[in-house]
């Protein structure tokens, strides 16, 4: 970090030793300013491209039309972008037209929030137009100009205010807030996949119910271009949602919303997340159904007390079951999540709920048992099995490696291949 402003450093002293202007500008000096960590720099100049790029030996020229550039320096990369003006927000999304201007106050016009409209000079001189560094101190959220105009010029900056607010713990400035209600239907304007990125850094924040408490209260969510069903939502499920990683907090908003894992498929589709991270989620809650409905089953109309230990050993094996068709990963993500929801929330039947605590701590004990979960960890192989039964391979093969490993995994024979050829011979002869 300190190495990455060092170099920075050098890239503003060589604009400015060349005649330009330079600053740090936007995230990292609002950032600096809070003191928190800085993950990108990026800089802004009076320079046009082609002046950046004779002053630097590797430069990419990223954005060239918009009049960024990448300055590689010591390792780092720094975007570096010609003041300018935007104009011609005809789609309410991106700017159509770009213009070069010399003075950097007609730059900090431009960007969204005072906080973010910060320039800040080689040695540390701040330009600072419209008070961000007063907005900062208060804790205030504040657009750049007039709120209602800036968020119809981009619906996209609602998301980032809220997501600002609820990432910093700020509030919004009143006449900020006024403008986003006024302007909501405008982020249907805006791809999907921006409205996540914004949506996943406020929730991956350490104060996620803060941004979702301001999104329902806006009544944002409903106006993004695939609603978020947030009506649904049971706002008391997701009070421990700190306590989980990243990615499964989306899990526990799906949860929190009862949706099916069919619906919250589509849903994710249409968020564009990555394949992997919807499948987890996915999975996530065909666990929460299937358990749910297989422990109903176990149940039936009546239970005992007397009926207990039959249903720990029949949970047991739904568990294992369950282990086999959606993997330890799910097992082991269904249990943090189950840890952090409040009883009243728990959708298992009372008879498992009777064990909240034993639950939790018996399935996870469940799952490090459970060696073998997969076909593929079995001694045996379906070659040896079609020798060893001397018939030809066909349905049952695959219906009699299932019922192997169901044994293997919840314990019932061991994995020798010995002793598997034997059981496959005795449920043979059985049938
Ligand atoms: P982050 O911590 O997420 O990087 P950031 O403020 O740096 O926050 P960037 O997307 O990196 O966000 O943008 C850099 C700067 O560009 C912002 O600080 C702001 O000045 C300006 N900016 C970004 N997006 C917009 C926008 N939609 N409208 C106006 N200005 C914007
Ligand atoms: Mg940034």
């Amino acid at each position: 970090d300190q190495e990455m402003a060092l170099h920075g450093r050098e890239v503003i002293h060589t604009l400015t030793a060349a005649g330009h202007e330079a600053y740090w500008v936007g995230g990292c000096v609002r950032d600096e300013l809070l003191g928190r960590a800085i993950h990108d720099m990026d800089l802004t100049t009076s320079a046009e491209p082609e002046q950046v790029i004779a002053l630097f030996p590797h430069v990419i020229p990223t954005g060239i039309q918009h009049g960024t550039v990448t300055v590689m320096q010591g390792g780092h990369a720094f975007e570096v972008t010609t003041f300018r003006t935007e104009s011609g927000y005809a789609d309410h999304r991106r700017p159509t037209e770009v213009a070069f201007v010399k003075d950097i106050r007609e730059d900090l016009m431009r960007r969204d929030f005072t906080m973010n409209a910060i320039a800040m000079a080689e040695h540390g001189e701040r330009v600072d137009p419209f008070g961000g560094e007063a907005d900062l101190r208060a804790a205030l959220v504040r657009c750049v100009g007039r709120a209602e105009e800036r968020f119809e010029e981009d619906g996209l900056r609602m998301l980032r205010c809220i997501r600002f607010a609820s990432v910093f713990r700020f509030r919004v400035a009143f006449n900020t807030w006024k403008g986003m209600i006024r302007r909501r239907e405008g982020l249907r304007y805006i791809a999907m996949e921006r409205v996540r990125v914004e949506l996943e850094k406020m929730l991956a924040g350490p104060d996620p119910l803060r941004g979702l408490e301001m999104l329902g209260r806006s009544g944002l969510l409903g106006c993004t271009k695939v609603p978020v069903p947030w009506e649904q939502c049971e706002a008391q499920a997701l009070k421990g949602i700190v306590q989980l990683q990243e990615e499964l907090r989306w899990g526990l908003l799906l949860m929190s919303c009862r949706l099916t894992s069919v619906v919250a498929d589509e849903l994710l589709r249409a968020w564009t997340f990555s394949n992997a991270v919807r499948l987890r989620l996915v999975h996530l809650l065909e666990w929460e159904t299937e358990l749910i409905y297989s422990t109903s089953v176990i149940a039936g109309d009546s239970v005992t007390e007397e009926s207990d230990i039959i249903n720990d050993e029949a949970l047991r094996r739904s568990w294992i079951r369950l282990l086999i068709r959606l993997g330890k990963d799910t097992a082991s993500d269904w249990l943090d999540l189950y840890n952090t929801l409040p009883a009243s929330f728990r959708g298992l039947p009372p008879w498992v709920e009777k064990h909240v605590a034993k639950t939790a701590e018996m399935a996870s004990l469940w799952t490090k048992q459970a060696v073998v979960v997969r076909i593929k960890d079995l001694n045996i192989t379906g070659n040896e099995l079609v020798q060893a039964m001397n018939r030809p391979g066909g349905p049952w093969l695959g219906q009699m490696m299932e019922q192997l490993l169901q044994a293997v995994a919840c314990g019932d024979i061991p994995n020798e291949t010995e002793t598997l050829l034997q059981e496959a011979k005795r449920v043979m002869s059985s049938e």
